[in-house]
C-alpha cells in the first residue's frame, strides 16, 4: 500500500471532530532512512481551549454513560480494527528508522496493550459505569454505619505527551486505560515521528467504533493547552527530564492539583552476578540481553540498559564478547535485508548522542563505536545523518564518577562498570537515583535476593534473568500491561500499566460512609448488614434480569451427625484427627470432634440449591472462603443466600444463551445465630433477553 499524500505534506491534527491541516510555519520532518521530507508538522490553527471543552462535553458525556466493558469492548475493537491495517503501519514505522523487530514492539505491542486492557477491565471490574474497590469497612459496633470505596470517571479530558521512540504503542498504551476509565483523550505525539501516529488515529476515527469527542490528536506543539485544563484533567508525560520538570511546574498544572505523570530518562541496568562464570549459560544471557537492548529500536528506548554493572574480574570477558556480539550487528535501511539496527529517529537525534557522548568520554573510556568510528550501512540512498553505531564505554571508578550515572546518550550507548563485591554493584546500581527497570543475570538465587532487596526501592521493575525462564523471559526491556511501568526519582516518579491500577490513575476514589442498605443502594452490591428481601420464588428459578441485588433466600436447618463425619471422611478419605480421634480432639483447639468444613460447603449446597433444571446454568467457583466457627455433631445449621452481585456477560458466538454471572453471599449459621462459614458463590445464569 502507498503512503497517501497526507504523510508527505502537511501533518493533520484531529480537533474538535475535524480534521484540520497544520497552519504555517511548523517543523519539517523528515526520513530517518534517507533524509528526505516526509512533512511539515505544525498545530498552528487549533483552538485548543475548544478542544478541551469540546472533549468534555461530548467524549466524557459519552463514555461516562458507558459501562466499563462497553468500554473496553470499544477498546478492542478498535484494536481490532487497527490489526487490519498493520501493514500499512509497518511501512510508515520504518521511516522512523524502526527494523520489523522495533515496528513490533511498538505497534503489535500497542495493539496487544490494547486487547490486554479490555480483557483486564471486563475480567476485573462489574459491567458498571462505575468501580467498586475493597471490601465494605465496617465503621460501628453495630454494623449500622459503614464505608466503601467507588471510583467514577474523571469529568475531565486526559492530554497525553509522547516521546517520539513510541509513536504507536506510547499512545496506545496510554489511551487503553484512559478511554476505560471513561476519560476522553488529547493526544501529543513528539513532532519527529507524529506522522505515524497520525496514521493510526486517523484509521481510529475511520473506524467509528468511539464516540464523537473521545479521542482528538494535536500534530505539533500544545500551545496554551496546558491553561484550560482544571482539577477534573489529567496529564501524562513521556520524554526529557528537562521538559518534563518545565511542564509538571506550570502554573495551571500546580494551581488545579492536575495529577501530572511522568516518566523521564532512566539509567537502567543490568548486573552480572559475582557467582557467573564465562562458561555458564547465564554468561551467554547476559550478553545477549545487553546487546539486544543497546540495539533494539536503536537504543532509543526508555528501558534499556544503560549501565552494564559487572565483577571486575570479569571486565574483559564482558567486553570482549560484546563486541564480537555488537561486530556482527549490520546499520543501513531498516527494510534492507539483513539489517538488524536502523537509524536514530532524527538527525537531532544523534547530534543529542554525540553531545552525550562526548561529555561521557570525559570520565569514561570508550571501548567500541563511538564518536569517531566509521560506520557502514546496508540500502539504497541511505543517509548516514541519523545512524549512530553501537557503542560501549568503560567507567574504572562507577562509586566515585557520576558522569555515567547521570549522562544519558538515548541511543546504542552504554557503559561497562566494574564491582568487587554485592554490595558494591547494589550501590552502584542505587547512583541511578531511580530507575525504570533493573536487571539481575544469575543462577544464585541468595544473591538475585541480595540485589533485589537493596536496589528495589529505586527501581519500578525488576527482571531476574537465569537459565530456567530465559526461554520464556519477555526480556529487560519490555514493559508489560500487567506489570507496573515507571520509576523513581530520575525516571519521573510515575506508574503507568500495571494491570487495572492504569485503569484507576484515570478515576477519582471516593469513600462513600452510610447505612449498608444506603451503600447496596450506591454500589449495586450487597454487604452483611444491609436489609434483604425475598419472593415465595426461589432465587435459582429466576432468570438473570429478574434476581434483585439483595434478594436472598434462607434455608431449612438440618442438624449434623456423627453418620455425617464418618460419611463424609470415608467418601473424601480425610480422616484427619479432629473429626475421628475423639482423643486427640479434646486435645485440640476444638476440644471435641469437629465436621469437615467442607462437608459444611457441600451440605450449605445442599441446603439452598434448587435441584431442577433452571435459570441457574452452573456453579463455577467459590471465592473468599472462611470458617468461622467449628460445627461439632448434634449442632444444627441453617444457610442465607443473598444476590451480592449482578455482572452481565457479553454473549459470544458459542454461547447457547445469552448470560450473565451472580455472585451469591453465602452465610452458614448453626444455633444461637453463631456464623459457622461465610463465602461467595459464583453461578451463570441464563438471560431472558440478549
Ligand atoms: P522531549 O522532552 O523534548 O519531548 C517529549 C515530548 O514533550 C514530545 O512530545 C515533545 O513534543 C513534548 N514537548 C517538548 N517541549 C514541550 C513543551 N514546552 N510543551 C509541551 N510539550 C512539549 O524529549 P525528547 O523528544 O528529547 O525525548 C528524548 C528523551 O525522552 C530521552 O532523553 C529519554 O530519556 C526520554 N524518554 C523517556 C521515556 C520513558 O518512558 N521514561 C521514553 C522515551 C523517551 P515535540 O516533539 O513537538 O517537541
Amino acid at each position: 500500500m502507498l503512503i497517501s499524500k497526507s504523510y508527505i505534506m502537511k501533518s493533520k491534527s484531529y480537533a474538535c471532530g475535524s480534521w484540520i491541516q497544520g497552519g504555517p510555519g511548523g517543523t519539517e520532518v523528515r526520513d530517518a532512512v534517507n533524509g528526505k521530507i516526509i512533512c511539515n508538522v505544525s498545530s498552528t490553527g487549533l483552538d485548543f481551549e475548544k478542544m478541551v471543552e469540546y472533549g468534555r462535553t461530548l467524549g466524557s458525556v459519552a463514555l461516562g454513560d458507558m459501562t466499563v466493558h462497553e468500554r473496553a469492548n470499544a477498546v478492542k475493537n478498535v484494536a481490532k480494527h487497527l490489526l487490519t491495517k498493520k501493514d500499512y503501519f509497518y511501512q510508515i514505522s520504518s521511516k522512523t528508522g524502526a527494523t520489523k523487530l522495533d515496528s513490533w514492539i511498538d505497534i503489535d505491542g500497542g495493539l496487544a496493550t490494547m486487547f490486554s486492557y479490555s480483557g483486564i477491565a471486563r475480567r476485573e471490574f462489574a459491567n458498571e459505569t462505575f468501580i467498586v474497590e475493597g471490601p465494605p469497612e465496617t465503621l460501628s459496633a453495630n454494623g449500622t454505619f459503614a464505608a466503601r470505596h467507588i471510583l467514577t470517571s474523571k469529568k475531565g479530558v486526559s492530554v497525553h505527551i509522547n516521546a517520539f521512540n513510541f509513536p504507536c504503542w506510547g499512545m496506545l498504551e496510554k489511551i487503553a486505560p484512559s478511554l476505560i476509565a471513561g476519560v476522553p483523550v488529547i493526544v501529543k505525539p513528539a513532532t519527529v515521528s507524529a506522522y505515524l501516529t497520525q496514521a493510526v488515529v486517523e484509521e481510529i476515527v475511520a473506524s467509528k467504533i468511539l464516540p464523537e469527542g473521545a479521542i482528538q490528536l494535536i500534530c505539533g506543539g500544545v500551545g496554551d493547552l496546558l491553561d484550560h485544563l482544571n482539577e477534573q484533567d489529567v496529564v501524562t508525560f513521556t520524554g526529557s527530564a528537562t521538559t518534563g520538570k518545565q511542564l509538571r511546574s506550570h502554573p495551571n498544572i500546580i494551581d488545579n492539583s492536575i495529577p501530572f505523570n511522568m516518566e523521564a530518562d532512566s539509567l537502567n541496568c543490568s548486573i552480572l552476578g559475582q557467582s557467573v562464570s564465562v562458561d555458564d549459560p547465564e554468561f551467554a544471557l547476559f550478553i545477549k540481553e545487553i546487546s539486544s537492548e543497546m540495539t533494539a529500536k536503536a537504543g532509543q528506548k526508555c528501558t534499556a540498559i544503560r549501565r552494564v554493572i559487572v565483577p571486575a574480574t570479569k571486565v574483559d570477558a564482558v567486553t570482549e564478547a560484546l563486541k564480537s556480539r555488537l561486530d556482527k550487528v549490520v546499520m543501513g535501511d531498516p527494510t534492507a535485508e539483513g539489517v538488524r539496527m536502523g537509524p536514530l529517529v532524527g538527525r537531532s537525534q544523534r547530534t543529542d548522542i554525540r553531545n552525550a557522548v562526548a561529555a561521557l568520554s570525559q570520565h569514561c573510556e570508550v571501548m567500541y563505536g563511538g564518536n569517531d568510528a566509521n560506520i557502514q550501512l546496508v540500502g539504497d540512498g541511505v543517509e548516514e545523518d541519523a545512524f549512530y553505531p553501537p557503542t560501549l564505554l568503560y567507567c574504572a571508578k562507577p562509586l566515585a564518577t557520576d558522569a555515567p550515572h547521570s549522562i544519558e546518550a538515548f541511543g546504542p550507548v552504554s557503559t561497562i562498570m566494574p564491582y568487587d563485591s554485592i554490595d558494591q554493584a547494589v550501590a552502584i546500581a542505587r547512583l541511578g537515583r531511580g530507575s525504570l527497570v533493573g536487571s539481575i543475570v544469575t543462577y544464585d538465587d541468595h544473591e538475585a535476593t541480595q540485589i533485589v532487596m537493596g536496589a528495589a526501592a529505586f527501581h519500578g521493575r525488576m527482571l531476574v534473568l537465569n537459565r530456567d525462564c530465559a526461554k520464556e523471559s519477555t526480556g529487560h526491556g519490555s514493559p508489560l500491561p500487567t506489570l507496573v511501568h515507571g520509576g523513581p526519582g530520575r525516571a519521573g516518579g510515575g506508574e503507568e500499566l500495571g494491570g487495572s491500577r492504569a485503569i484507576k490513575h484515570y478515576m477519582q476514589r471516593t469513600a462513600i460512609q452510610g447505612s449498608p442498605t444506603t451503600l447496596m443502594a450506591i454500589t449495586r452490591e450487597y454487604m452483611a448488614g444491609a436489609k434483604t428481601s425475598s419472593t415465595d420464588r426461589h432465587p435459582f428459578r429466576k432468570y438473570f434480569e429478574e434476581l434483585v441485588v439483595g434478594e436472598s433466600l434462607t434455608t431449612h436447618r438440618r442438624t449434623v451427625t456423627e453418620a455425617d463425619i464418618v460419611n463424609f471422611g470415608c467418601l473424601s478419605g480425610d480422616h484427619f484427627y479432629a473429626h475421628f480421634d475423639e482423643i486427640a480432639a479434646k486435645d485440640s483447639l476444638f476440644g471435641q470432634r469437629v465436621a469437615h468444613g467442607y462437608f459444611i460447603i457441600s451440605a450449605a449446597a445442599g441446603m439452598f440449591v434448587d435441584p431442577a433444571p433452571g435459570p441457574v446454568l452452573a456453579n463455577y467457583g467459590l471465592e473468599n472462603l472462611r470458617f468461622i466457627e467449628p460445627v461439632h455433631i448434634g449442632d444444627t445449621i441453617q444457610v442465607k443466600i443473598t444476590v451480592k452481585q449482578k455482572i452481565k456477560k457479553d454473549r459470544r458466538p458459542e454461547d447457547k444463551s445469552p448470560t450473565g454471572v451472580v455472585l451469591w453471599d453465602v452465610e452458614v449459621t448453626k444455633q444461637d445465630k453463631v456464623i459457622v462459614a461465610l463465602y461467595d458463590i459464583l453461578t451463570l445464569v441464563e438471560r431472558k433477553r440478549d
